[in-house]
């Protein structure tokens, strides 16, 4: 049967194995044009306002092929919304998470059922309910990987309709007090390095500083420190090492200074 919606299972750094969910048309859409992003740069007609929608409901085939496909992964860990773009554009994501959830429930696991979870780049979660359908998935993994709007800029490269990166930080606090307890909201900062010399990558002490600020204000459950693995859409980004990333959880913990907000790097 070819496959639709879905990817995977793939072995992935934060979730163990991950079924991942495409809900988006076939080619990027997203409001962010980040210089790290592994799928490739954001073209001219792929970059959108956060207030841009699109209607794509789920095809009959999407129950069908996330049936065939999870009674062989009897011990998946996640089924997970994103991959190319920014999936809250779909005004339809809660038809899809719908079926994701009958469908899981109805299966037998190994373990524990995998978590429906859902990657956002928190750029639409201003609006009320964009984290209405957001709160809804079990895992939220939503991006902030700097807290000033000069390097959100430069980092993420927004589409010029996007809010300033405070408005974000206030949403994803928002959505953090929104979401039911049993739910875990997930901060990623993705911190990259820069070979341009003229270019500030994300990695310097004041970006670090003012972000471990935001975190300590937002409250999530949990904190992932990563970097890129796979090629970048700019040639002059490069991942940072696993001792910086150390470096940067004591800089985040010495200044969170909050034992319930769990901070790891992968
Ligand atoms: S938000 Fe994600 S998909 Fe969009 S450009 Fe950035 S890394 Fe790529």
């Amino acid at each position: 049967m070819p496959r639709e919606y879905t990817y995977g299972p793939f072995q992935s750094r934060r979730l163990g194995l991950s079924l991942g969910v495409d809900i988006l048309p076939r080619s990027k859409l997203c409001t962010f044009n980040c210089v790290y992003c592994e799928i490739g740069p954001t073209g001219k007609n792929q970059l959108v306002s956060p207030n841009f929608r699109i209607k794509l409901p789920p095809s009959p085939l999407f129950r069908k092929e996330l049936k065939s496909i999870l009674k062989f992964v009897p011990h998946l860990n996640s089924i997970t919304f994103g991959y190319n773009g920014e999936p809250t554009l779909n005004e339809n994501i809660l038809d899809f998470l719908k079926i994701a959830l009958e469908v899981r429930d109805d299966l037998n696991w190994t373990h524990e059922k995998p978590k429906l979870t859902l990657f956002t780049n928190s750029s639409t979660l201003i609006f009320d309910e964009i984290r209405e359908r957001v709160k809804q998935f079990e895992l939220v993994l939503a991006k902030l990987d700097v807290a000033t709007n000069n390097y959100f800029k430069q980092s993420n490269r927004p589409h010029p309709e996007t809010p300033k990166i405070e408005s974000i930080i206030d949403s994803i606090t928002k959505l953090k007090k929104e979401m039911p307890m049993d739910h875990k909201l997930a901060i990623q900062c993705l911190f990259y390095n820069s070979y341009r010399e003229e270019y500030i990558s994300n990695n310097n002490p004041e970006n670090v500083k003012n972000l471990a600020y935001a975190i300590k204000r937002i409250k999530p459950d949990l904190v992932q420190i990563y970097s890129t693995a796979r090629i970048p859409a700019e040639y002059f980004v490069f991942a940072i090492d696993d001792e910086r990333k150390r470096e940067i959880i004591k800089i985040f913990k010495e200044i969170i200074q909050n034992d319930k907000i769990k901070i790891e790097y992968y």
